[in-house]
């Protein structure tokens, strides 16, 4: 089968996929029915575009939403995908189009609101063209008993079975009598593949620690659990090869692992990590697709992952076995530099670089959270929870403080010297500190200058960081990294916002189980 990766990234221009949505674009790409229940928000379109893409033939997809289907369309066509809709809202000219194109053998994706059923000229025309799967969105408008009841739904059963060819149903409608009536409806009762499963995985322990002195924070992680079997995440191959090496040194079994090793030595990585009890690998990204450990104890990331997403797959490699496991995430200032500056160099387009800026923005909500990390983690993904009792955060809650006046100097300092300097001497700056930069500079004659010394440089680091996580201020690579200030951070220079921050954001890594250090 086809490699579903390379087009999650190049055409959807996502680097992992969300909860739930592998297993679906597997089981949907194979040709089996399928059912799916997944949150809204959770990711549905990507579970029947990307096997639309893996399949020969145009794949026609039921919505009961006209203007979402115009949106969708609209998307897959900028994306380079071939798509059309059949909907009251065309012009004749557009639909003589989308037929022209169905003919043709050019529609990969073919968008049809519910009504066209009605005649029963569209299944004759779709026998003729190909369709190699139905797609049904929102389809719990089948259901009689339901607020969003569509008459038209009722006659999809006839099409798949005029049309011969795979269903894939989606909805958000978990109930379980909703559920029961698309599958006799839709199915012809024939229990199709079900996905309905929520997200989380209780068992793994959540936990970020801002970096202090990363190697330190790794070699401590794996200490306290020596024995076990581990991933540690980095961002370069570089630094799997010096972390591998220091974890030896300390006397665990460990080796690197990265995308620029023959492809025979990273078998064998592979080959003896599964088979082997309390390997260690330190590896970057390319370690992950198709490693099925159940037994994996624990996930830590040296680096900042690239997305939420990206972040739940890696930690998701943990403990597949059900029983206890550990993660430990460390992010840094230069990490969201490098993450921004990645995305903003990068040759996506526009509107793609600020989606991946919000992704990424969310995992620096996350990672800076004020409660429970697994209900914010789960409420990114559409689902709702509450306090987990297996985080960090709910191990140990956070001091949080006011700090709109911290955060009203910070920014007055930025302004004051133009968006043109890092937190370095920003800080300087704020503390009031005697540097020859500040002298050449005359930024000891600013109004700001020495206005922050109720706090020491760690905890003015920590508030910089803190924004930088909230996105209020943004490093501008234009300008090696200066701080600007985002639309985000108006109201509260305004003085029409407060925000809180964590006090004791520089804290230790993570509870330390048994062997204490
Ligand atoms: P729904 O399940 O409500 O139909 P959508 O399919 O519209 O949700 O997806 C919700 C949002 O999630 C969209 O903005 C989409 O771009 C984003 N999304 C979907 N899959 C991924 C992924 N694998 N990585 C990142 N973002 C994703
Ligand atoms: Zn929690």
């Amino acid at each position: 089968m086809l490699d579903a990766a390379p087009l999650l990234r190049d055409v959807f221009g996502f680097d992992a996929f969300r909860p739930g949505q592998a297993e679906i674009v597997e089981a949907v790409t194979a040709g089996e029915n399928v059912l799916a229940i997944m949150p809204t928000g959770g990711g549905k379109s990507l579970c029947f575009q990307l096997p639309a893409l893996m399949r020969e033939g145009v794949t026609v997809v039921i919505s009961p939403l006209i203007a979402l289907m115009r949106d969708q369309v609209r998307a897959l066509q900028e994306a380079g995908v071939s798509a059309g809709a059949l909907t009251s809202g065309n012009t004749p000219e557009e639909t003589d189009a989308v037929w022209e194109a169905l003919e043709r053998g050019d529609l990969k994706l073919l968008y049809m609101a519910p009504e066209r059923l009605a005649s029963g000229s569209a299944t004759g025309m779709l026998r003729r063209v190909g369709v190699s799967l139905i797609a049904v969105d929102e389809a719990h408008c089948v259901s009689q008993w339901g607020h969003d009841f569509r008459p038209d739904y009722l006659r999809i059963g006839a099409l798949r079975q005029a049309l011969g060819v795979p269903l894939a149903a989606f909805t958000a409608t978990a109930d379980l009598e909703t559920r029961e009536e698309i599958v006799t409806k839709l199915f012809d009762g024939a229990a199709p593949r079900s996905f309905l499963h929520g997200f989380d995985r209780p068992n793994i322990h959540l936990a970020f620690a801002a970096k202090d002195s990363p190697r330190r924070q790794i070699l401590d992680f794996a200490a306290a659990r020596r024995g076990q079997s581990g991933i540690v995440y980095c961002g370069t191959r570089a630094k799997t090869e010096t972390l591998a090496r220091a974890l030896t040194e300390d006397g665990h079994s460990a080796c690197h692992y990265h995308g620029g090793m023959e492809a025979e030595d990273r078998r064998i990585v592979e080959t003896r990590f599964s088979r082997e009890d309390g390997l260690i690998v330190v590896a970057t990204i390319a370690f992950g697709m198709g490693i099925d450990k159940p037994d994996v104890r624990w996930v830590a990331h040296a680096d900042l992952p690239k997305s939420i997403e990206a972040y739940y797959q890696e930690i998701g490699r943990a403990g597949r076995d059900g029983a206890p496991a550990e993660t430990m995430t460390l992010f840094g200032p230069e990490d969201i530099r490098l993450r921004r500056a990645q995305i903003d160099e990068g040759l996506a387009p526009p509107e793609r670089r600020a989606a991946d800026h919000a992704r990424l923005n969310a995992l620096l909500g996350l990672a800076e959270a004020l409660g429970c990390r697994r209900k914010a983690l789960l409420a990114y993904f559409g689902e709702e929870s509450d306090d987990c009792g297996n985080c960090d955060l709910c191990d140990t809650p956070p001091e949080v403080f006011d700090a709109t006046t911290a955060v009203r100097k910070a920014l007055s300092a930025i302004l004051r010297t133009e968006e043109w300097f890092g937190a370095g001497h920003l800080i300087d700056i704020l503390l009031g500190a005697d540097t020859d930069k500040i002298r050449a500079r005359g930024h000891d004659q600013l109004p700001t200058y020495g206005v922050g010394t109720e706090y020491d440089k760690r905890q003015w680091q920590a508030v910089f960081r803190q924004m930088m996580g909230r996105d209020l201020v943004r490093p501008d690579p234009d300008r090696h990294g200066a701080l600007r200030m985002t639309e985000a951070a108006r109201p509260i220079l305004r003085g029409e916002a407060e925000i809180a921050l964590r006090r004791d954001s520089i804290r230790k890594a993570t509870r330390t189980p048994a062997v204490k250090t």
